[in-house]
């Protein structure tokens, strides 16, 4: 039995004399629930922050409203990734932080996401004062998980794999988190099997959501005021396998595209190999879909993405590349790498190095190889020293820096249109948006821009944003080449 039996369960639901003592002056009692509060600290990727999204929309129905100050929370989540080393160690301290807040205060403590999908009963017998494990298709049992907890003190573990896909199943928000932009998961889980990759054991087979319920929480979103929509999926180009309806990836970009209100539409991530030309194509057609595709190309040699099992080399990465930038010439290309996989030679880093000034991309994510438990790499012998591992990442991320800051240098002096999202981080004075080409813009100006897309003429780039001013209301008829499609500016 857990330390926090029963007595959570009599201080929610509290019984009171009701207001009056009605004709007949007898007494009579109603049930006041009360509201509890909620923590819930997020590792990883946009999946996990989106699940921790839904987790909080789920909740709201079972009065629990979110904290930031764990202090206060009756219940502490902490939402796992483990995809690298890093994050997945950052589990077990954040656990060590939160114990006394149990000894305190009987907080209930959860862990979810991928750590606990891959640790399950282990982090029960490892961590005595958690309460629940959750995997990641457990996230719509969490209301009925907590009950047993809170009525029956049980510890619980969670980690089956659900293969109906009710995991995906829609759960829409009383209110938005955030006004401006939304996630909405179109898939999850992964066929492809890299073989570093701890995806597909952790999240399961590929399961895609129909386009009814996504185009559904996509409209529900728009009519609350949310303007842009950022899709999600381990493999977005798959979309579509499995269900029953003709749908692919680039149809359910069209639908979404049609949806009123809704001004932006971007997604994420495309696997190289399954990008398609009716995608690609897809870039020029959509007015709503902005400029920028996040493409990761893991290694730029062809013996190593052979051993990772990507199913590309590096000259047909390319030439998607180049076929992208012949339909949107001016789309912004982000990515992932990864340095000292197994058997990289120097040669082998070279060649990523070539690609990468080959590319030219706007951003990129680096990445130090870290063995994953269970996946095939792990089991490969020949392994990169940790220091070799650190300097080709470091001279990596020294010359991406100077293109990044070239590429953003490039705008200078350009008008881009930008979707304000509020209080900029950096100054009290600005406010803060984004580009079509995801790029953050700072500039002067009102929070009643917020939600609305202005046009922003780049004054100042620096390496992870950019400086503008609002072009004033009478310079705006000009016609001024920005090189992205123009949509609806200031509405
Ligand atoms: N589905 C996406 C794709 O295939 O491009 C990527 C998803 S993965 C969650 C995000 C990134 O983490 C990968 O693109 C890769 O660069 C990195 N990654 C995954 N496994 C890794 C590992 N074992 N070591 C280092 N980086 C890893
Ligand atoms: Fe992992 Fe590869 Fe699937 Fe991406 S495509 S999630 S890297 S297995």
């Amino acid at each position: 039995m857990g330390v926090n039996q029963g007595y959570r369960s009599f201080l929610s639901y509290v019984t009171l004399p009701s207001q009056s003592f009605g004709e007949s002056g007898i007494i009579t009692h109603k049930t006041v629930v009360m509201e509890k509060r909620v923590y819930i600290e997020t590792y990883g990727c946009q999946m996990n922050e989106h699940d921790t999204e839904r987790i909080l929309r789920l909740l709201a129905g079972s009065h629990y409203l979110e904290t930031k100050d764990a202090q206060e929370a009756d219940l502490i989540l902490i939402n796992t990734c483990s995809v690298r080393e890093k994050p997945e160690h950052k589990v077990y301290s954040a656990l060590g932080r939160y114990k006394w807040l149990k000894e305190k205060r009987g907080a209930i403590i959860g862990v979810a996401g991928c750590v606990a999908q891959q640790e399950g009963d282990r982090l029960l017998d490892r961590v005595p004062y958690l309460d629940m494990v959750i995997g990641t298709h457990a996230i719509p049992m969490l209301p009925q998980l907590l009950q047993k907890i809170e009525f029956f003190g049980q510890r619980i573990c969670e980690t089956g794999f659900d293969p109906e896909g009710n995991y995906l199943k829609t759960i829409l928000p009383q209110k938005p988190l955030d006004k401006v932009k939304s996630y909405v998961t179109i898939m999850q889980g992964c066929d492809h099997f890299c073989s570093y990759c701890i995806v597909p054991y952790v999240r399961g087979r590929e399961k895609s959501r129909s386009s009814r319920e996504i185009i559904e929480e996509v409209r529900h979103l728009a009519e609350m005021g949310v303007k842009e929509i950022f899709l999600l999926g381990q493999n977005v180009n798959s979309y579509g396998k499995g269900l029953e309806e003709e749908i692919n990836f680039p149809k359910l970009l069209r639908r979404i595209n049609e949806i009123e209100g809704l001004q932006r539409i971007r997604f994420t991530t495309s696997h190289p190999k399954d990008l398609s030309e009716e995608l690609i194509q897809a870039f020029s057609k959509l007015p709503k879909l902005c400029e920028h595709i996040h493409l990761p190309f893991q290694s730029g040699s062809d013996k190593i993405l052979k051993a990772m099992h990507r199913g590309y080399t590096k000259d047909s990465y390319l030439e998607k590349i180049d076929r992208l930038k012949e339909v949107c010439p001016f789309i912004a290309v982000t990515s992932d790498v990864i340095v000292g996989f197994p058997g990289e030679e120097e040669k082998d880093f070279e060649e990523t190095l070539d690609l990468i000034r080959k590319v030219r991309f706007d951003d990129l994510f680096s990445f130090k190889y870290s063995p994953r438990k269970g996946t095939r790499a792990a089991q490969f012998t020949d392994k990169v020293e940790e220091k070799v591992k650190q300097d080709r990442l470091s001279i990596l991320q020294e010359i991406q820096g100077g293109i990044t800051l070239q590429k953003n240098q490039e705008i200078e002096g350009r008008v881009e249109e930008v979707l304000v999202e509020g209080w900029s981080k950096q100054s009290e004075k600005d406010i803060t948006g984004r580009t079509r080409t995801n790029k953050i813009v700072n500039f002067e100006g009102d929070l009643e821009l917020v939600g609305k897309l202005v046009p922003v003429q780049i004054t100042k780039a620096y390496p992870h944003s950019l400086r503008g001013e609002i072009v004033p209301t009478h310079c705006r008829l000009q016609d001024v080449d920005c090189g992205v499609k123009s949509s609806e500016i200031l509405t």
